[in-house]
């Protein structure tokens, strides 16, 4: 049974697994290897995912999520309907449904997956991208830094040692920079750097500024859906500049066909300024690293939106060379995530790699310090794992009482770099027992043990009486039990995605709505006689029929889209 390798994308997810040899990326249900990470729910409470519920996003933005990686491991609720979900659940969902492609594609059933997260994943993070897999029903063992995933695919892993790498990740909303070393075999992330609010769709807001300036209208004046659905056209002006020279947007509002033509050099001289927003990330990755430029061995592009011409000469310019671009950059990470699902089920034709990675926060605790006046402030942080350490690592730190009779130490876990606990982030506490005694004549070794998969344990012992509490790190203390997962995980299983068989005609009735929504009068009209007459047809349920029914609205949609470009 294989393992699957998940890229759990803010914009898009990929799923991948090990055949023939090489690591292949499974289509969905519709045959393409992208499924937009978006969640919808309907009235009657049924669940799309993918392709259908970004096509909800524009008819039914209340009831659809997007982009809710960015809030992973917070306990931000996203209301779709009457119904409430965590991130981690949205993305349970995903997971589910690359799952359930993955299944039909195999022909069996898939219980492992390795799934991919941002290198500056803090332990909540991940251990929230570990608990949405385990509410899609995988066991998630190991879980892989983004950034290695994509050296992986690109074999940088068989260079000669001490080779360095920069990978360059420029997805939909967010914008990261990881440089990493092979040393022996041994795969290091040396650096992260990034910006969390800096992708591919700030590259499409330009267009559509430009569109809206140039039609004199204003983005405020217009109402969400006329401006949802400007967005949507410019993403696509967007991604014709990969390849044309020239583009235009021809958008029907209000009855109005409005039209503009956009020359690539006048489009790239409005992109100036994010362009120069990457450079900054950059830079402090490599100093950071303490690695200079020229001694990049070599550059990897990630992410849809490095397909931009722009983007790449910016990158060639900057380090005087052509990044590698002979891997999809939208599939890199999922293909590297698949064969590192091959190597964890050591499958002999692959070089075996260790992958360390660092710890990319300081982890420490609370102590309090002895003042001249023999005063003892607390507040103070006192680090246990410094920031950058390689993974797995393991550090003790000994602490004392610090009054007479003293009976409980309270540890504070926290993370971050201030020298001050209050401006950290309390990630858990532990409180122990000591036997009293005179100030400073009891003590506790605080043991921080932080491993591949960026998880954290903490281990208190008392050394007079060999007392031991152990946690593993819950940021809201007490936050899903064991017995709470699997209650949550029953009420996710329940609730119905919608039957995959059928998603091509779910398809077909929410582009018909959408179309309906954008057009007027006469098409209007014709739309609506033909998505009726489809749902009668549907009702009936015999497949042949079905079938011919689709293909004719199919081309309708298509007719009326060709009219609206003219
Ligand atoms: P994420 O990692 O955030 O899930 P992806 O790597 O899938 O995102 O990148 C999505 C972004 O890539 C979107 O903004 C999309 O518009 C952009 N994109 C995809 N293909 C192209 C292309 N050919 N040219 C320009 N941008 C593209
Ligand atoms: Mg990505």
């Amino acid at each position: 049974m294989p393992i699957l390798g998940i890229d759990l994308g803010t914009t898009n997810s990929l799923v991948s697994y090990w055949n023939n040899e090489k690591s292949v990326i499974i289509p969905n249900v519709f045959g393409e290897n992208l499924t937009p990470s978006v969640v919808s729910v309907d009235d009657s409470g049924q669940i799309f995912i993918g392709k259908i519920a970004k096509e909800r996003l524009i008819t039914h933005p209340d009831m659809t999520a997007s982009v809710f990686k960015r809030n992973m491991g917070s306990k931000k609720l996203f209301k779709l309907g009457n119904k409430e979900f965590l991130p981690e659940e949205l993305s349970s969902l995903i997971i589910r449904s690359l799952k359930q492609d993955a299944e039909s594609y195999l022909g069996q059933s898939v219980e492992e997956a390795i799934i991919s997260v941002p290198a500056y994943f803090n332990d909540t993070q991940r251990k929230a991208t570990k608990r949405a897999g385990e509410l899609a029903g995988l066991k998630i063992e190991r879980l892989i830094n983004e950034p290695t995933a994509a050296a992986i695919a690109y074999g940088l892993y068989e260079r000669e040692s001490n080779s360095k790498f920069l990978v360059f990740d420029l997805g939909g909303g967010t914008f990261d920079v990881s440089i990493l070393e092979l040393y022996k075999n041994i795969m290091e992330v040396r650096a992260v750097a990034g910006d969390n609010y800096l992708g591919g769709e700030d590259f499409t807001n330009i267009i559509m500024s430009l569109f809206l300036e140039h039609n004199n209208l204003k983005l405020e004046d217009i109402e969400y859906k006329t401006a949802a659905y400007i967005k949507e056209q410019s993403e696509m002006a967007k991604i014709k500049f990969s390849t044309a020279k020239e583009v235009s947007i021809k958008c029907k509002i209000k009855d109005k066909l409005l039209d503009y033509t956009l020359k690539i050099d006048d489009y790239e001289r409005d992109c100036q300024s994010l362009i120069s927003k990457l450079r900054r990330p950059i830079e402090r990755a490599l100093s950071d690293a303490k690695i200079k430029a020229s001694e990049i061995d070599s550059i990897v592009l990630v992410g849809g939106a490095t397909k931009l011409p722009i983007i790449r000469t910016f990158v060639s310019k900057l380090f005087g060379r052509i990044p590698s671009v002979n891997i999809n950059p939208d599939e890199a990470v999922a293909l590297g995530a698949g064969i590192q699902a091959a190597m964890k089920e050591r499958n002999r034709h692959l070089k075996e790699i260790v992958l360390t990675d660092v710890c990319p926060y300081t982890l420490g605790t609370d102590i309090s310090i002895r003042k001249p006046d023999g005063y003892y402030e607390p507040g103070h942080f006192c680090p246990i794992i410094e920031r950058n350490t390689v993974i797995p690592v393991s550090k003790s730190e000994r602490l004392y009482t610090i009054q007479d009779n003293q009976e409980k130490i309270n540890i504070e876990i926290l993370q971050g770099e201030s020298r001050l606990s209050k401006n950290n982030i309390l990630l858990g506490e532990i409180n122990i027992d000591v036997p009293p005694s005179p100030a400073g004549e009891q003590a506790i070794d605080v043991r921080y043990t932080y491993d591949i998969n960026g998880i954290l344990e903490v281990e208190v012992t008392v050394l007079s009486n060999g007392l031991k509490k152990r946690a593993i790190i819950e940021k809201n203390p007490g936050y899903m039990s064991k017995d709470e997962i699997e209650k949550r995980f029953q009420e996710l299983s329940s609730i119905k995605i919608h039957p995959r068989e059928k998603e091509e005609n779910k398809l077909i009735m929410a582009k018909g709505e959408r179309l309906y929504e954008e057009s007027t009068g006469k098409i209007r009209e014709l739309l609506d006689y033909n998505l009726q007459v489809f749902e009668d047809i549907l009702n009936r349920q015999d497949d042949h029929e079905i079938e011919e029914a689709a293909k004719k609205l199919k081309m309708i949609f298509a007719q009326i889209e060709q009219m609206k470009e003219f």
